[in-house]
Protein backbone atom coordinates (compact mmCIF):
# COMPACT_ATOMS: atom_id res chain seq x y z
CA UNK A 1 0.00 0.00 0.00
CA UNK A 2 1.52 3.32 -0.91
CA UNK A 3 1.69 6.23 1.82
CA UNK A 4 -0.87 8.33 2.80
CA UNK A 5 0.52 11.31 1.68
CA UNK A 6 -0.13 10.31 -1.94
CA UNK A 7 -3.30 9.83 -1.82
CA UNK A 8 -4.18 13.74 -1.81
CA UNK A 9 -1.06 14.22 -4.02
CA UNK A 10 -1.81 16.10 -7.63
CA UNK A 11 0.87 15.05 -10.28
CA UNK A 12 2.08 18.24 -11.59
CA UNK A 13 -0.33 19.52 -13.89
CA UNK A 14 1.54 21.67 -15.87
CA UNK A 15 4.11 18.51 -16.97
CA UNK A 16 1.30 16.47 -17.56
CA UNK A 17 -0.29 18.43 -20.32
CA UNK A 18 3.59 18.73 -21.69
CA UNK A 19 3.28 15.33 -21.67
CA UNK A 20 -0.05 14.53 -23.26
CA UNK A 21 0.66 17.17 -26.20
CA UNK A 22 3.93 14.83 -26.78
CA UNK A 23 2.24 11.62 -26.93
CA UNK A 24 -0.19 13.30 -29.63
CA UNK A 25 2.36 14.49 -31.61
CA UNK A 26 3.92 10.88 -31.56
CA UNK A 27 0.52 9.65 -32.62
CA UNK A 28 1.01 11.94 -35.42
CA UNK A 29 -1.39 14.33 -34.17
CA UNK A 30 -0.80 17.61 -35.27
CA UNK A 31 -1.37 19.87 -31.43
CA UNK A 32 0.23 23.69 -30.86
CA UNK A 33 1.46 23.11 -27.05
CA UNK A 34 1.16 26.09 -25.04
CA UNK A 35 1.38 23.71 -22.00
CA UNK A 36 4.58 23.54 -20.12
CA UNK A 37 6.84 27.04 -19.57
CA UNK A 38 10.28 26.45 -21.23
CA UNK A 39 11.77 28.69 -23.25
CA UNK A 40 12.08 27.54 -27.19
CA UNK A 41 15.57 28.80 -27.66
CA UNK A 42 18.66 26.56 -27.73
CA UNK A 43 20.30 26.80 -24.92
CA UNK A 44 22.97 29.36 -25.93
CA UNK A 45 26.53 27.82 -27.46
CA UNK A 46 28.72 29.52 -24.98
CA UNK A 47 27.33 27.51 -22.10
CA UNK A 48 27.43 24.14 -23.93
CA UNK A 49 30.85 24.81 -25.03
CA UNK A 50 31.60 25.17 -21.06
CA UNK A 51 30.07 21.78 -20.54
CA UNK A 52 32.00 19.79 -23.15
CA UNK A 53 35.20 21.43 -21.69
CA UNK A 54 34.29 20.45 -17.82
CA UNK A 55 33.61 17.08 -19.54
CA UNK A 56 36.96 16.50 -21.12
CA UNK A 57 38.91 17.91 -18.19
CA UNK A 58 37.38 15.11 -16.54
CA UNK A 59 35.12 16.85 -14.26
CA UNK A 60 33.00 14.42 -13.85
CA UNK A 61 32.69 12.92 -10.35
CA UNK A 62 31.21 13.95 -6.85
CA UNK A 63 31.09 17.72 -6.17
CA UNK A 64 30.57 19.51 -3.01
CA UNK A 65 26.95 18.51 -2.25
CA UNK A 66 25.83 22.28 -2.24
CA UNK A 67 27.85 23.00 -5.30
CA UNK A 68 31.30 23.57 -6.83
CA UNK A 69 32.78 26.98 -4.93
CA UNK A 70 33.16 28.50 -8.61
CA UNK A 71 29.23 28.03 -8.64
CA UNK A 72 28.19 29.40 -5.90
CA UNK A 73 30.76 32.71 -6.01
CA UNK A 74 29.57 32.93 -9.54
CA UNK A 75 26.08 32.69 -7.76
CA UNK A 76 27.03 35.58 -5.32
CA UNK A 77 28.44 38.00 -8.07
CA UNK A 78 25.28 37.26 -9.96
CA UNK A 79 22.93 38.45 -7.32
CA UNK A 80 25.30 41.54 -6.62
CA UNK A 81 25.17 42.36 -10.15
CA UNK A 82 21.09 42.08 -10.98
CA UNK A 83 19.56 42.22 -7.66
CA UNK A 84 22.63 44.40 -5.31
CA UNK A 85 22.36 41.67 -2.75
CA UNK A 86 25.43 40.73 -0.93
CA UNK A 87 26.18 37.00 -0.08
CA UNK A 88 29.19 34.87 1.07
CA UNK A 89 29.38 31.22 -0.41
CA UNK A 90 28.16 30.14 2.92
CA UNK A 91 24.70 31.19 1.85
CA UNK A 92 24.06 29.35 -1.00
CA UNK A 93 23.05 26.55 -1.88
CA UNK A 94 22.86 24.56 -5.62
CA UNK A 95 20.15 22.07 -6.48
CA UNK A 96 19.21 20.50 -9.12
CA UNK A 97 16.71 23.09 -10.51
CA UNK A 98 14.62 25.19 -8.75
CA UNK A 99 11.88 22.96 -7.98
CA UNK A 100 14.59 21.20 -6.22
CA UNK A 101 15.67 24.02 -4.13
CA UNK A 102 11.92 24.61 -2.91
CA UNK A 103 11.68 20.97 -1.75
CA UNK A 104 14.58 21.42 0.47
CA UNK A 105 13.51 24.79 2.08
CA UNK A 106 10.06 23.07 3.14
CA UNK A 107 12.04 19.98 4.05
CA UNK A 108 14.24 22.35 6.71
CA UNK A 109 11.47 24.42 7.81
CA UNK A 110 7.95 23.28 7.63
CA UNK A 111 6.60 21.13 10.75
CA UNK A 112 3.32 19.37 10.18
CA UNK A 113 0.44 21.43 10.46
CA UNK A 114 2.44 24.64 9.60
CA UNK A 115 0.59 26.90 7.16
CA UNK A 116 1.80 28.23 4.20
CA UNK A 117 0.82 31.47 2.89
CA UNK A 118 0.57 31.09 -0.74
CA UNK A 119 -0.58 34.29 -2.78
CA UNK A 120 -3.32 32.55 -5.85
CA UNK A 121 -3.09 32.00 -8.68
CA UNK A 122 0.16 29.97 -7.77
CA UNK A 123 2.22 27.76 -9.69
CA UNK A 124 1.43 24.47 -8.89
CA UNK A 125 3.78 22.95 -6.67
CA UNK A 126 3.67 25.30 -4.02
CA UNK A 127 1.11 23.66 -2.60
CA UNK A 128 1.77 20.54 -3.36
CA UNK A 129 5.28 20.12 -1.73
CA UNK A 130 3.68 21.86 1.17
CA UNK A 131 1.02 19.13 1.76
CA UNK A 132 3.62 16.49 0.63
CA UNK A 133 5.07 17.62 4.37
CA UNK A 134 1.69 17.69 6.14
CA UNK A 135 1.87 21.74 6.07
CA UNK A 136 -0.92 23.11 5.28
CA UNK A 137 -1.20 25.39 2.20
CA UNK A 138 -3.17 29.27 2.62
CA UNK A 139 -4.11 30.13 -0.74
CA UNK A 140 -4.40 33.66 -0.59
CA UNK A 141 -6.14 35.90 -3.48
CA UNK A 142 -4.92 38.32 -5.98
CA UNK A 143 -7.16 40.34 -8.07
CA UNK A 144 -7.41 40.31 -11.78
CA UNK A 145 -8.50 44.17 -11.58
CA UNK A 146 -5.27 45.22 -10.26
CA UNK A 147 -2.86 42.86 -12.77
CA UNK A 148 -3.04 39.87 -10.10
CA UNK A 149 -0.84 42.19 -7.92
CA UNK A 150 0.44 41.20 -4.02
CA UNK A 151 -2.66 41.86 -1.85
CA UNK A 152 -0.61 42.57 1.47
CA UNK A 153 -4.74 43.48 3.45
CA UNK A 154 -5.40 39.94 2.36
CA UNK A 155 -1.76 38.61 3.35
CA UNK A 156 -2.55 40.29 6.67
CA UNK A 157 -5.84 38.32 7.39
CA UNK A 158 -4.66 34.67 6.44
CA UNK A 159 -1.73 35.27 8.79
CA UNK A 160 -2.63 32.63 12.16
CA UNK A 161 -0.54 31.51 15.11
CA UNK A 162 0.61 28.64 12.49
CA UNK A 163 1.97 30.71 9.82
CA UNK A 164 5.45 29.92 9.34
CA UNK A 165 6.19 30.74 5.59
CA UNK A 166 4.96 33.26 2.95
CA UNK A 167 5.60 32.34 -0.76
CA UNK A 168 6.69 35.10 -3.15
CA UNK A 169 6.67 34.57 -7.35
CA UNK A 170 7.40 37.23 -9.23
CA UNK A 171 7.32 37.57 -12.11
CA UNK A 172 4.49 35.64 -11.35
CA UNK A 173 3.99 32.11 -12.84
CA UNK A 174 1.14 31.57 -14.05
CA UNK A 175 -0.37 35.55 -14.10
CA UNK A 176 2.85 37.63 -15.38
CA UNK A 177 2.14 39.88 -12.29
CA UNK A 178 5.76 41.65 -11.47
CA UNK A 179 4.36 42.73 -7.58
CA UNK A 180 4.79 46.27 -6.38
CA UNK A 181 7.22 47.67 -4.36
CA UNK A 182 4.64 49.00 -2.12
CA UNK A 183 3.09 45.54 -1.64
CA UNK A 184 6.59 44.16 -1.37
CA UNK A 185 7.66 46.72 1.41
CA UNK A 186 4.17 45.98 3.41
CA UNK A 187 4.54 42.04 3.45
CA UNK A 188 8.30 42.43 4.39
CA UNK A 189 7.06 44.16 7.70
CA UNK A 190 4.50 41.43 8.49
CA UNK A 191 6.97 38.94 7.82
CA UNK A 192 9.36 40.92 9.97
CA UNK A 193 6.52 42.04 12.48
CA UNK A 194 5.38 38.00 13.47
CA UNK A 195 8.56 36.08 12.68
CA UNK A 196 7.88 34.81 9.43
CA UNK A 197 9.99 33.17 6.88
CA UNK A 198 9.91 34.41 3.22
CA UNK A 199 10.58 32.58 0.10
CA UNK A 200 11.19 34.54 -3.01
CA UNK A 201 10.91 32.55 -5.80
CA UNK A 202 12.31 35.01 -8.82
CA UNK A 203 13.08 32.06 -11.35
CA UNK A 204 11.68 34.98 -14.33
CA UNK A 205 13.38 37.91 -12.94
CA UNK A 206 15.11 38.29 -16.17
CA UNK A 207 12.08 38.38 -17.96
CA UNK A 208 10.58 41.40 -16.58
CA UNK A 209 8.76 43.39 -19.23
CA UNK A 210 7.20 45.81 -17.31
CA UNK A 211 8.26 47.89 -14.17
CA UNK A 212 10.92 46.84 -12.34
CA UNK A 213 11.77 43.57 -10.36
CA UNK A 214 12.34 44.19 -6.90
CA UNK A 215 14.03 41.41 -4.45
CA UNK A 216 11.86 41.59 -1.02
CA UNK A 217 15.64 40.41 0.46
CA UNK A 218 16.82 43.81 -1.06
CA UNK A 219 14.07 45.85 1.16
CA UNK A 220 16.45 45.73 4.34
CA UNK A 221 18.96 43.42 6.71
CA UNK A 222 15.99 42.46 9.12
CA UNK A 223 14.13 41.28 5.23
CA UNK A 224 16.66 39.56 3.91
CA UNK A 225 17.45 37.51 7.25
CA UNK A 226 14.74 35.82 6.70
CA UNK A 227 13.91 35.48 2.74
CA UNK A 228 15.43 32.51 0.73
CA UNK A 229 16.18 34.06 -2.58
CA UNK A 230 15.20 31.33 -5.35
CA UNK A 231 16.56 31.49 -8.75
CA UNK A 232 17.56 29.24 -11.84
CA UNK A 233 19.54 28.56 -14.93
CA UNK A 234 16.19 27.00 -16.55
CA UNK A 235 14.47 30.17 -17.87
CA UNK A 236 17.00 32.78 -18.24
CA UNK A 237 19.62 30.74 -20.04
CA UNK A 238 17.24 28.27 -21.55
CA UNK A 239 18.58 25.93 -19.41
CA UNK A 240 15.30 23.57 -18.34
CA UNK A 241 17.20 20.28 -19.07
CA UNK A 242 20.65 20.87 -17.43
CA UNK A 243 18.68 21.13 -13.92
CA UNK A 244 20.78 23.92 -12.14
CA UNK A 245 18.88 26.02 -9.33
CA UNK A 246 19.63 27.60 -6.03
CA UNK A 247 18.67 29.03 -3.30
CA UNK A 248 20.72 32.01 -1.77
CA UNK A 249 19.60 33.05 2.62
CA UNK A 250 20.85 32.68 5.77
CA UNK A 251 23.78 30.54 6.54
CA UNK A 252 21.94 28.28 9.10
CA UNK A 253 19.14 27.66 7.07
CA UNK A 254 21.58 26.72 4.16
CA UNK A 255 23.14 24.35 6.13
CA UNK A 256 19.87 22.52 7.27
CA UNK A 257 18.90 22.23 3.38
CA UNK A 258 22.24 21.05 2.30
CA UNK A 259 22.02 18.62 4.75
CA UNK A 260 19.15 17.67 3.27
CA UNK A 261 20.04 17.28 0.05
CA UNK A 262 23.44 15.31 1.17
CA UNK A 263 20.89 12.67 2.07
CA UNK A 264 18.66 13.10 -0.98
CA UNK A 265 20.77 13.75 -4.28
CA UNK A 266 24.26 14.60 -3.23
CA UNK A 267 25.27 17.27 -5.89
CA UNK A 268 23.91 18.39 -8.46
CA UNK A 269 25.68 17.37 -12.18
CA UNK A 270 28.91 18.40 -12.44
CA UNK A 271 28.96 18.93 -16.03
CA UNK A 272 25.79 21.31 -15.27
CA UNK A 273 27.45 22.95 -12.63
CA UNK A 274 30.48 23.79 -15.03
CA UNK A 275 27.76 25.10 -17.55
CA UNK A 276 25.93 27.28 -14.96
CA UNK A 277 28.89 28.54 -14.34
CA UNK A 278 29.79 30.37 -17.61
CA UNK A 279 25.73 31.22 -18.05
CA UNK A 280 25.68 33.52 -15.15
CA UNK A 281 29.50 34.82 -15.25
CA UNK A 282 29.65 35.08 -19.04
CA UNK A 283 27.88 37.92 -21.30
CA UNK A 284 24.58 38.25 -20.74
CA UNK A 285 23.65 39.40 -23.96
CA UNK A 286 21.96 36.20 -24.99
CA UNK A 287 19.39 36.91 -21.88
CA UNK A 288 18.76 40.41 -23.24
CA UNK A 289 17.49 39.02 -26.68
CA UNK A 290 16.02 36.26 -25.82
CA UNK A 291 13.79 38.59 -23.49
CA UNK A 292 13.25 41.13 -26.09
CA UNK A 293 12.08 38.21 -28.40
CA UNK A 294 9.68 37.02 -25.30
CA UNK A 295 8.35 40.36 -24.61
CA UNK A 296 7.13 40.74 -28.49
CA UNK A 297 5.16 37.41 -28.52
CA UNK A 298 3.45 38.67 -25.29
CA UNK A 299 1.87 41.75 -27.19
CA UNK A 300 1.24 39.17 -29.97
CA UNK A 301 -0.34 36.88 -28.06
CA UNK A 302 -2.21 38.70 -25.91
CA UNK A 303 -3.37 41.23 -28.42
CA UNK A 304 -4.92 38.00 -30.03
CA UNK A 305 -6.63 36.34 -27.30
CA UNK A 306 -8.08 39.40 -26.32
CA UNK A 307 -9.42 39.22 -29.78
CA UNK A 308 -11.30 36.11 -29.06
CA UNK A 309 -15.25 35.55 -28.27
CA UNK A 310 -15.17 34.86 -24.99
CA UNK A 311 -12.10 35.39 -23.60
CA UNK A 312 -10.22 38.12 -21.92
CA UNK A 313 -6.58 38.58 -21.04
CA UNK A 314 -4.68 41.68 -18.38
CA UNK A 315 -1.09 42.03 -19.81
CA UNK A 316 1.40 40.32 -18.20
CA UNK A 317 4.30 42.47 -17.06
CA UNK A 318 6.81 39.69 -17.19
CA UNK A 319 7.45 35.68 -17.30
CA UNK A 320 6.20 33.92 -20.38
CA UNK A 321 2.68 32.85 -19.17
CA UNK A 322 -1.05 34.60 -20.50
CA UNK A 323 -3.29 33.86 -18.20
CA UNK A 324 -7.00 34.20 -19.83
CA UNK A 325 -9.79 34.51 -18.23
CA UNK A 326 -12.50 32.05 -19.90
CA UNK A 327 -15.45 32.45 -17.95
CA UNK A 328 -17.13 34.22 -20.95
CA UNK A 329 -17.25 30.95 -22.59
CA UNK A 330 -19.10 29.34 -19.77
CA UNK A 331 -22.55 28.00 -20.15
CA UNK A 332 -22.00 27.30 -24.11
CA UNK A 333 -22.29 24.50 -25.66
CA UNK A 334 -19.88 22.57 -27.45
CA UNK A 335 -20.89 19.47 -29.55
CA UNK A 336 -18.49 16.68 -30.57
CA UNK A 337 -19.89 13.48 -32.38
CA UNK A 338 -22.71 12.57 -30.38
CA UNK A 339 -22.02 14.44 -27.32
CA UNK A 340 -22.61 17.58 -26.07
CA UNK A 341 -20.93 19.52 -23.44
CA UNK A 342 -21.74 22.29 -21.59
CA UNK A 343 -18.58 24.30 -20.65
CA UNK A 344 -18.24 24.68 -17.15
CA UNK A 345 -14.96 25.30 -15.87
CA UNK A 346 -11.52 25.29 -16.55
CA UNK A 347 -11.41 21.75 -17.49
CA UNK A 348 -14.48 22.23 -19.79
CA UNK A 349 -12.39 24.59 -22.00
CA UNK A 350 -9.12 22.94 -21.87
CA UNK A 351 -10.48 19.75 -23.03
CA UNK A 352 -12.31 21.55 -25.77
CA UNK A 353 -9.18 23.11 -26.72
CA UNK A 354 -7.45 20.30 -27.41
CA UNK A 355 -10.52 18.20 -29.14
CA UNK A 356 -11.71 21.01 -30.88
CA UNK A 357 -8.44 22.98 -31.66
CA UNK A 358 -5.95 20.58 -31.10
CA UNK A 359 -4.32 23.45 -28.72
CA UNK A 360 -2.85 22.61 -25.42
CA UNK A 361 -3.29 24.98 -22.43
CA UNK A 362 -3.04 23.98 -18.65
CA UNK A 363 -6.37 24.69 -16.51
CA UNK A 364 -6.82 27.18 -14.40
CA UNK A 365 -8.00 25.16 -11.50
CA UNK A 366 -4.49 23.87 -10.80
CA UNK A 367 -3.52 27.04 -10.39
CA UNK A 368 -6.22 28.25 -8.34
CA UNK A 369 -8.33 29.54 -10.25
CA UNK A 370 -11.50 28.19 -12.23
CA UNK A 371 -12.13 30.89 -14.55
CA UNK A 372 -8.59 30.68 -16.67
CA UNK A 373 -6.17 29.10 -18.49
CA UNK A 374 -2.94 29.24 -18.94
CA UNK A 375 -0.86 30.03 -22.25
CA UNK A 376 2.83 29.72 -21.99
CA UNK A 377 3.95 31.57 -25.40
CA UNK A 378 7.91 30.26 -25.17
CA UNK A 379 6.77 29.17 -28.46
CA UNK A 380 7.45 30.91 -32.26
CA UNK A 381 5.31 33.71 -33.86
CA UNK A 382 4.18 31.44 -36.71
CA UNK A 383 2.73 28.69 -33.39
CA UNK A 384 1.13 31.17 -31.84
CA UNK A 385 -0.79 32.80 -34.77
CA UNK A 386 -2.11 29.28 -35.82
CA UNK A 387 -2.98 28.18 -32.69
CA UNK A 388 -5.15 31.77 -32.17
CA UNK A 389 -6.50 31.14 -35.59
CA UNK A 390 -7.91 27.55 -34.41
CA UNK A 391 -9.07 28.60 -31.03
CA UNK A 392 -10.90 31.25 -32.85
CA UNK A 393 -12.56 28.37 -35.07
CA UNK A 394 -12.93 25.84 -32.84
CA UNK A 395 -14.87 29.20 -30.71
CA UNK A 396 -17.02 29.99 -33.45
CA UNK A 397 -18.79 26.39 -33.26
CA UNK A 398 -19.76 26.34 -29.68
CA UNK A 399 -23.62 27.92 -28.95
N1 LIG B 1 9.38 28.34 -9.90
C1 LIG B 1 8.50 28.67 -10.85
C2 LIG B 1 7.58 29.80 -10.61
C3 LIG B 1 8.46 27.94 -12.04
O1 LIG B 1 7.58 28.27 -12.99
C4 LIG B 1 9.32 26.84 -12.21
C5 LIG B 1 9.19 25.95 -13.40
N2 LIG B 1 9.56 26.48 -14.54
C6 LIG B 1 10.24 26.57 -11.21
C7 LIG B 1 10.23 27.31 -10.05
C8 LIG B 1 11.20 25.44 -11.32
O2 LIG B 1 12.11 25.57 -12.34
P1 LIG B 1 13.35 24.58 -12.46
O3 LIG B 1 13.10 23.44 -11.54
O4 LIG B 1 13.39 24.18 -13.88
O5 LIG B 1 14.54 25.37 -12.06
N1 LIG C 1 7.46 25.47 -14.35
C1 LIG C 1 7.12 25.26 -15.72
C2 LIG C 1 5.62 25.43 -15.88
O1 LIG C 1 4.99 25.96 -15.01
C3 LIG C 1 7.60 23.93 -16.19
C4 LIG C 1 6.87 22.74 -15.67
C5 LIG C 1 7.04 22.55 -14.21
O2 LIG C 1 8.19 22.51 -13.74
O3 LIG C 1 6.02 22.45 -13.54
O4 LIG C 1 5.09 25.09 -16.89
Amino acid sequence: MLADRLKTLAPSSTLAVQAKARELRARGVDVISFGAGEPDFDTPERIKDAAVQAMRRGQTKYTEVGGIPELRAAVCAKLKRDQGLDYTPAEILVSCGAKHTLYNIATALLNPGDEVVVPSPFWVSYPEQARLLDAVPVPVETREASGFDLDPARVRDAITPRTKLIVLNSPNNPTGAVFSRAALETVARLAVEHGLWLVSDECYESLTFDGRHVSIASLGPEVKARTLVVNTCSKAYAMTGWRIGYAAGPRDVIRAMTDVQSQVTSNPSSIAQWAAVEALSGPQDDVAKMAGEFDRRRRLIIAGLNALPGMSCVMPKGAFYAFANVSGLFGRTWTHGQTRTTLKGSLDVTGFLLEAARVAVVPGLDFGSDAHVRLSYATSDALITEGLARMKAAIATVS
